[in-house]
């Protein structure tokens, strides 16, 4: 489609990064490019309102580029979901495995009420251990987690498959194979 072929064209490569085999994908070139980060928030902002969401949250550190953008455009409450140790309040935290070792993310206890329709936001999802998590902690806490959204899926690692086999609606603005 349209809108993925003109963000795809705007993501750098960078080859053997962090490790040799492995091509990163840069968005900070989408966000370096006013237009491009302009039609990216407006994309992101349609689902919120078809998703009828209240809360944006976002995952440490380049989500929260994106969900800050989102949550101003649409003046709804933004939450911060956190690397362990960051936040100075009372969280709630859940651990999960990466590929090489573990990690564990946070958020405030009061990061959202419970019931509220909370999007996650992230800049691309890879295995999906890091949104399923996320999506974990927002349940603790009582919330419903209405979708996930990010501007790059990688399926063949298949994380968004997980995704969706834990109920969760996914939105990515473009895939890379
Ligand atoms: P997952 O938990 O889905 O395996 O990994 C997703 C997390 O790793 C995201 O927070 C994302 O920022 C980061 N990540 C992994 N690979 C890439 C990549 O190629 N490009 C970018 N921008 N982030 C990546």
């Amino acid at each position: 489609n349209h809108l993925a072929d003109y963000l795809k064209q705007r993501i750098r490569t960078v080859p053997d990064w962090p490790i040799a085999g492995v091509n990163f994908r840069d968005v900070t070139t989408l966000f370096n490019d006013p237009e491009a980060f302009r039609v990216m928030i407006e994309a992101f902002s349609l689902d919120c309102t078809r998703l009828a969401v209240d809360v944006i949250a976002a995952i440490d550190a380049r989500g929260f580029i994106i969900g800050g953008a989102l949550a101003y455009q649409l003046h709804k409450p933004f939450a911060l979901v956190r690397k362990k140790g960051k936040l100075p309040y009372r969280t709630v935290s859940e651990d999960y495995t990466l590929e090489y070792g573990s990690a564990t993310i946070e958020i405030n206890e009061d990061a959202c009420a419970a019931g509220q329709r909370v999007l996650l936001v992230d800049d691309l999802i890879a295995t999906g251990g890091t949104l399923l998590a996320a999506a974990k902690l927002f349940q603790k806490i009582g919330a419903e987690v209405a979708g996930v959204a990010a501007i790059i899926d990688l399926p063949e690692l298949g994380g968004s498959a997980k995704l969706r086999d834990a109920k969760l609606p996914v939105h990515a603005l473009c895939a890379f194979s």
